[in-house]
């Protein structure tokens, strides 16, 4: 632990100095401007429980303005009217700005949700990456699209517009990929956009907008509020929004479907998970083991698409709960600053306690604790931090709470079959349909598997989201999709204009 605590206290001394600690404005219209609020709320470090940073709490004059200036700069300004190329250019030169801002963002990332810098480390990389990725599409929306009637007669031209103004609300648990992954496809359709952080998280996403500003982002067309989530309700519902794109909790997403519902207004929901990773009875242990913690224990449990239900063949049970044990067992947990580490805080101690509830309930309702099982207590000064020890829970049935509810947190739920048919069928009897891997020897059989389970995403033998390929859930998992030419598609409205069949091959539109 010696060497744990010196590395993260090192950074922790230097993030003191970082500019974004103590923030009273917010950015509108261009500029960073001093809240109309007086209201502010702490960040606090997950790792320390002690306050880090703070922010204004926005109220709806805030919201007014920030809303108003996107408004102005989608009615009035160049963004929209460039071309996809320019815009594109603007993208690409934001990511090669983020990459210079990776150090601050990773620090300040883990700061806010304690996310080891091993993770919180490669967001900046990451994000830039999302935007050069949808920079490269951008000859998808600059081709004609001009379609032949089949009854010969005309011919119509089918416009790819922006949808409009956007809000874009996104959660604490990767502050930055979340509003990225909306940002780039909202910016590359010539939508402008207001963010709404998680209040949690409301400080590394500065570091987006510096990146954007000095990539020559038009004024008006990126804007920031921070708030609570009364005023991320207000936001979905102000009259000056076009398109909402959320990312959270299936419950707020819902309240949020409702309103856009009643206001026929556009919305892109990615929600809860609760994943399977059928572990197949020819599945390689060594497979398992180096993939375990990324793809179901990522970010400390607290991600959406990872695979916490470990579905194992009864005659290969006692093996694969060895091998998860000591995987789990030998990951070391400490602070998050420190590179070694893999497990850190949860984010809160609200999330903190609602972790140790989910493994209460397992343990009345009759699961056996393999491993973990309590709140962790770390020397100071992490002493006071939200630590939960990584826990594998065994002897889960699919009808207890702790199978079926999101607990996102650092915790596993090994649940048995005797046949692969019963394991396909516990897999899809959730409400969700996120994520999910299948482990398997023989990929061809892995891959029928895969294509029986009913979710948005599948890996096989490891899981990574693709920039390229659409991500999103079915049922409570969500509406809709982000990444890919899919992704895109969100953002854009279409418009057909129809025309006597044009002689000149040119497109007079
Ligand atoms: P929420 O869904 O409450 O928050 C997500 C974002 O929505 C935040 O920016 C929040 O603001 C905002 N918000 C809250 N209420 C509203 C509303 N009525 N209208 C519009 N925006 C709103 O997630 P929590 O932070 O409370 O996490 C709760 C649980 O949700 C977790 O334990 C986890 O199970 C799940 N979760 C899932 C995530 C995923 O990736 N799928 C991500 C995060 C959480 P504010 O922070 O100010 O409240």
């Amino acid at each position: 632990m010696s060497s744990v605590a010196s590395a993260g206290i090192a950074k922790r001394l230097h993030a003191l100095d970082l500019p974004v600690r103590h923030a009273d404005d917010m950015f509108i219209d261009g500029t960073w401007v001093r809240a109309e609020s007086l209201e502010r709320r702490s960040v606090i470090d997950p790792a320390t429980a002690q306050e880090w940073g703070s922010v204004p709490v926005g109220d709806r004059a805030d919201l007014d303005a920030a809303v108003g200036s996107a408004r102005q700069a989608f009615d009035r300004g160049p963004w929209p009217r460039l071309t996809p190329s320019e815009r594109a250019a603007v993208l690409r030169r934001a990511a090669d700005r983020l990459e210079l801002l990776a150090e601050p963002i990773s620090l300040t990332n883990t700061l806010e949700n304690g996310t080891p810098v091993a993770d919180s480390g490669g967001a900046a990389a990451n994000a830039a990456s999302i935007f050069r990725y949808f920079a490269s599409i951008a000859p998808l929306l600059e081709s004609d699209d001009v379609r032949p009637a089949p009854s010969g007669t005309h011919e119509t031209v089918v416009r790819r517009d922006p949808v409009g103004v956007c809000a874009l609300i996104a959660p604490w648990n990767f502050p930055i990929n979340l509003v990225v992954v909306k940002l780039a496809p909202a910016l590359l359709a010539g939508c402008t956009v207001v963010i709404k952080p998680a209040s949690l998280t409301p400080l590394s996403v500065r570091f987006i907008i510096q990146a954007l500003t000095e990539a020559g982002i038009p004024d008006g067309v990126v804007n920031l509020v921070t708030g609570s989530g009364s005023l991320g309700d207000e936001l979905v519902r102000h009259p000056g929004i076009d398109k909402v794109a959320f990312t959270g909790s299936t419950e707020v997403g819902r309240s949020i479907a409702r309103q856009c519902g009643e206001l026929l207004r556009p919305v892109t929901l990615e929600l809860g998970g609760k994943s399977s990773a059928i572990v197949l009875p020819d599945a390689d242990m060594a497979t398992l083991r180096a993939v375990l913690i990324r793809s179901s224990l990522r970010n400390t449990g607290q991600t959406c698409y990872i695979s916490t239900r470990i579905l194992v063949p009864d005659a290969r049970h006692d093996e694969v709960v060895d091998a998860i044990v000591q995987t789990v067992g030998a990951a070391v947990q400490g602070d998050p600053l420190d590179p070694a580490t893999v497990f850190g805080p949860m984010a809160s101690a609200a999330q903190r306690s609602s972790v140790l509830a989910h493994i209460a309930s397992a343990r009345e309702q009759g699961a056996q604790v393999a491993l973990g099982g309590s709140a962790a207590t770390l020397p100071a000064p992490f002493d006071a931090g939200y630590f939960v020890e990584p826990t594998v829970l065994t002897r889960v049935t699919p009808e207890m709470d702790v199978a079926r509810e999101e607990i996102f947190g650092p915790v596993l739920t090994v649940l048995r079959y005797s046949e692969v048919d019963e394991a396909i069928a516990m897999t899809n009897a959730t409400e969700f349909g996120l994520g999910g891997i299948v482990f398997g020897a023989d990929t061809r059989e892995a891959l029928r598997v895969a294509d029986r389970v009913d979710s948005g995403s599948v890996g096989i033998n490891f899981f990574a989201s693709n920039h390229a390929a659409p991500f999103g859930g079915r049922r409570d998992s969500g509406l809709g999709v982000e990444y890919g030419p899919e992704g895109l598609h969100a953002y854009l409205t279409y418009k057909s204009i129809h025309r006597r069949a044009s002689t000149t091959g040119r497109d007079p539109a």
